[in-house]
């Protein structure tokens, strides 16, 4: 360790004080050449100063700075002193001296090498030595046998819900710290040492990379059987493990005051209970940005250019995520802080760094020269580290409904159908991590090893991939994983002394939210694909395990659903879909429905926190789960489920049938269209006509503005494919959530209540008319009926209707319809209005629900109250139909709820004449109908409009 031969070693020497002993290593420095004779008054000098003496029997002499230039090469002479030489004033005896030459500081690392030294008992061992190689066999040992005890392997508080969590975060602790090779998933046995204290002993000599103790101290007590837990230690060991010093932790753990700190101490008083090394604590504060426009530019320079004042590292992050330099422009623009969000600054210890932190801190709220509106002060005072965090209070404002077990939870049907099986949760990985680094080649080397061996995982899935979808999703993965600007961008983190996981987490956060920016929603799910794959390199590199899917199929919990999930999922293996937000008429549900896989959403946050592996039951149809149902209640789940099976069985043999209620009123089934290609497959399901052919979805699928040729083509392959049937087809509704790439918008604050729909074309017109001409041109004379969206107000009907008449002029069209979406609720009111002029209206419930109960769609909380069976939605719909059929007119709805089994009654009853969904939904719909009797669904839905709530309407169609 030291780099010492024998040679260099002294045996023997004998002194009768410290002065003899001095002038001993004085002569030997020189004999060998390292110094002149007039290094002793250096030494001397020194000693003079403080005392050397480092501690078990070790002093370390060597000259003052002054004397380096008696120094003639820089060298180390250890003399053993058999008897010992007093050495301080405490008479403490040494009994080998470190002799130092030194022509700079080169002594500090031997300094470092020779403290460790001090963790371990070896001043006997020193004493008795007989040979150099005895005594440099000592020294050397005092690195490879070892017991790291560390606060850094200690965690307390932890919210674990059994004993194998407990485990889980030991282990991440020691792989964290380079304690374990790779987080082993072989779990040794707990063996109690006292009352809910267990220890559990890792030993092999290749997984334990060196012998270490980790303590993970749960919040409560966890279960292990029926004893229970409250801490559990894991030993790592391997054979070069200091069994004096292991036999004394036992000793310690074994002790009745342990479990009395255990119940009392807080974490600096268990450290020091135990005699952990502690670790070195960067000082930090905390500070709520209080600039209108966030960090942007000006206030990031203003503040990067006073961090560099400081010659120490400070580091900041934004509420509690990665932290980044605070002297690097880009680094700090690269956060994207708002206002209101807290900046928590940290300082190198023992630096000039920490006499900055209140300069930083005063800078931010004095605006870093911008003027700004203090935030409250509260929030903006500066917290010492180790002091409670005052975080910006945030409004909780999930709902939080409780989840008893074997008991129903009403959430919102979403997709109907029964499923049964496992919980799989896919929840928010925190991933811990030190934030600062060690050797910079180590971390680099750590992160391009983890970065491989993900990659290797990633390469395995894709050919195992059943799904060309998931093959691609994954290919695209280690494509980002082969990207440079992805994989090297962690290096100036790395550089700049942060920790591979650290350095990786800041790059990989600041690339998705650059990603994220990008307007146009399916790029800005990009972003989601860069976290995944960065979280599957975080999980590589602090050994963390991410959960793997059950074999089985599962009941998938998350957040929400993406429409990106949805080529992840696999029908085959997902049963159910549970998320904690959205509503009927969200992404989330919408994409279950696509899936035909059974959901409910907007269920809650809780049901994040249910247990992986954890039986659940839930009934799409009817919007309910349970949690470990009893095995009646699953049952009876099951013969309904074969009955639900049975009863989508007899609708599909009929899928082509038309429906027609039992007392012989008919109504259209129709289909939704995004995607041209799909016709056919609708068709076959059912559809008696395209109720929605969503435009706007068929331009996504081009790079740019598709020209009238290429739009000819997309609309063609509709009009092929329903042979005569008819086409409704919605001019462009971008705007709101489906921006269009190649059509860039100004940002607007409100964009659903902005330029979007109809309002956008007539800003357009050539867009517009373009797509007027594609349609006619398409249709070759046959069934078309085209719509125009978000239509609010007759002067926008009537630009809409102009522009079209111009297109007639030149491309006349005998069975064209012209009609538009109800889904304002001005249009809805104004009805009779509207009537008088159009050929139809098909009523868009998701937008008209949204704008008549001021309820965001997608709004993660509060969408699942956007029932669209609400009085005031049911109310406006009525109106439009009694309007149009007293000017003779059809009206279709197209939105949600047209395909929702327990509306269908209301809106049969209120006269709809067409209704259009998910070609899923066809042949339950029709099956839905044919036992209806309209006389009384007109009166089902008569008593409807006089209800005061959605849940009358509901409770209403409950006992049809
Ligand atoms: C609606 O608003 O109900 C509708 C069908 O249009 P979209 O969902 O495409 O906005
Ligand atoms: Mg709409």
């Amino acid at each position: 360790m030291l780099n010492l031969t024998a040679t260099d070693v002294r045996m023997n020497a004998q002194a009768t004080n410290k002065d003899e002993a001095l002038s001993l290593l004085a002569k030997i420095l020189s004999e060998d050449g390292l110094a002149t004779a007039d290094y002793l008054a250096g030494l001397q000098a020194r000693e003079a100063q403080t005392s050397t003496y480092l501690g078990q029997g070790i002093a370390i002499p060597h000259g003052t700075p002054e004397s380096r230039s008696f120094v003639q090469q820089t060298g180390v002479r250890l003399v053993h002193f058999a008897d010992g030489v007093v050495w301080n004033d405490d008479g403490e005896r040494a009994y080998l001296l470190v002799g130092i030459c030194a022509k700079s500081d080169e002594h500090l690392s031997i300094l470092r090498q020779l403290t460790k030294a001090l963790g371990d008992d070896i001043e006997e061992r020193i004493k008795h030595a007989t040979s150099a190689d005895e005594l440099l066999a000592i020294l050397d040992g005092t690195g490879n046998c070892s017991l790291s005890i560390h606060e850094n392997l200690i965690k307390t508080d932890i919210n674990a819900k059994d004993a194998d969590e407990l485990y889980g975060v030991a282990v991440s602790l020691l792989k964290q710290q380079g304690k374990l090779v790779i987080a082993t998933g072989i779990r040794p046995s707990f063996t109690k040492l006292s009352e809910a204290i267990y220890c559990a002993t890792l030993e092999h000599d290749e997984l334990v990379a060196e012998p270490a103790f980790a303590l993970a101290v749960a919040k409560g007590v966890v279960k292990l059987g029926h004893d229970d837990m409250r801490a559990l230690a894991v030993i790592a060991s391997n054979q070069t493990v200091n069994q004096d010093k292991l036999l004394a932790l036992y000793d310690v753990l074994l002790s009745a005051e342990f479990g009395g700190k255990l119940q009392h101490a807080s974490l600096p008083e268990l450290v020091t209970f135990l005699g952990a090394d502690k670790a070195e604590h960067w000082q930090s504060a905390s500070v709520v940005l209080p600039n209108a426009h966030g960090l942007h530019a000006r206030p990031a320079t203003a503040l990067s250019e006073l961090a560099k004042g400081a010659t120490g590292e400070l580091k900041v992050a934004v509420d509690n995520g990665a932290y980044v330099s605070a002297k690097s422009l880009t680094k700090l623009l690269s956060l994207g802080a708002t206002r209101g969000q807290s900046l928590t600054f940290i300082a190198e210890p023992n630096t000039d760094a920490v006499e900055y932190l209140p300069k930083l801190i005063q800078a931010v709220q004095d605006g870093l020269s911008e003027e700004v509106t203090p935030i409250s002060n509260s929030q903006a005072d500066s917290q010492e580290s180790g002091k409670e965090n005052h975080e910006p209070a945030v409004l909780d404002l999930t709902d939080n409904t409780a989840i008893i077990k074997g008991e129903r939870t009403h959430a919102t049907s979403a997709s109907a159908g029964l499923a049964h099986g496992e919980a799989f949760v896919v929840r928010q990985v925190r991933f811990d991590y030190p934030v600062q680094g060690g050797d910079k080649a180590s971390e680099w080397a750590s992160l391009q090893q983890a970065i491989g061996s993900v990659k290797d995982e990633l390469k395995v899935i894709v050919q195992t991939a059943k799904k060309a979808s998931i093959a691609q999703i994954f290919t695209a993965h280690v494509a980002l994983l082969d990207d440079e600007e992805v994989t090297h961008g962690a290096k100036d983190g790395i550089d700049d002394g942060l920790s591979a996981a650290a350095a990786w987490h800041a790059h990989i956060e600041q690339l998705a939210k650059v990603q994220a920016s990008v307007a146009n929603h399916l790029l800005a799910e990009r972003a989601a694909d860069l976290r995944d794959v960065g979280q599957k390199v975080l999980a590589k590199l602090t050994g963390q395990a991410v959960a793997t899917e059950p074999a089985e199929p599962y009941v998938l919990i998350k957040e929400d659903l993406l429409p990106s999930d949805v080529a992840r999922l696999d029908p085959a293996r997902v049963a159910g879909i549970l998320t904690a937000v959205g509503g009927a008429s969200s992404h989330s549900a919408i994409v279950a429905r696509a899936l035909g896989i059974p959901a409910i959403v907007g269920a809650g946050k809780g049901v994040l926190d249910i247990n992986d592996g954890e039986q659940v039951l839930i009934d799409g149809g009817q919007g309910w789960f349970v949690v470990a149902p009893t095995d009646e209640m699953v049952a009876v789940a099951k013969a309904e489920q074969a009955s639900w099976a049975e009863r989508k069985r007899l609708a599909s043999e009929a899928a082509l049938n038309p429906a027609i209620t039992q007392d012989g009123h008919q109504v259209e089934i129709a289909v939704n269209l995004g995607n041209v290609h799909d016709t056919k497959m609708a068709v076959e399901s059912g559809a008696e006509a395209v109720g929605l052919l969503r435009t706007e979805l068929v331009f996504m699928s081009h790079q740019s503005v598709p020209d009238i040729d290429t739009q000819v083509a997309d609309y063609t392959q509709v009009f092929d494919a329903l042979d005569g049937r008819p086409l409704v087809v919605r001019t462009l509704d971008v705007g709101g959530d489906k921006p269009l790439p190649y059509l860039p918008m100004p940002f607007e604050d409100n964009p659903f209540l902005g330029v979007r729909g109809i309002r956008l074309t007539l800003r357009q017109p050539a867009l517009l008319e373009n797509q007027l001409i594609a349609l006619i041109k398409a249709s070759k004379g046959r069934d078309l009926r085209i719509m125009f969206p978000m239509v609010g107000r007759l002067e926008e009907w009537h630009d809409a209707k102009a522009i079209l008449d111009k297109v007639l002029t030149d491309y006349p069209h005998d069975k064209l319809q012209v009609g538009m979406m109800i889904e304002v609720p001005s249009a809805a009111v104004m009805a009779d209005i509207f009537a008088s002029e159009v050929d139809f209206f098909s009523i868009g419930t998701n937008d008209l629900t949204q704008y008549a109960l001021a309820i965001d769609r997608g709004h993660a909380t509060l969408s699942k109250d956007a029932d669209g069976l609400h009085p005031s939605v049911l109310r406006l719909i009525q109106n439009t139909v009694a309007n149009a059929h007293a000017h003779g007119k059809w009206v279709g709805v197209c939105g949600e709820l047209a395909g929702d089994e327990r509306a269908i009654p209301i809106l049969v009853g209120l006269g709809v004449d067409e209704l259009s969904m998910s070609a899923g939904n066809i042949a339950l719909a029709k099956a839905v109908v044919r036992e209806l009797n309209f006389a009384d669904c007109q009166y089902l839905a008569k008593k409807a409009l006089s209800c005061r709530t959605a849940g009358e309407v509901r409770a209403l169609v409950m006992g049809v």
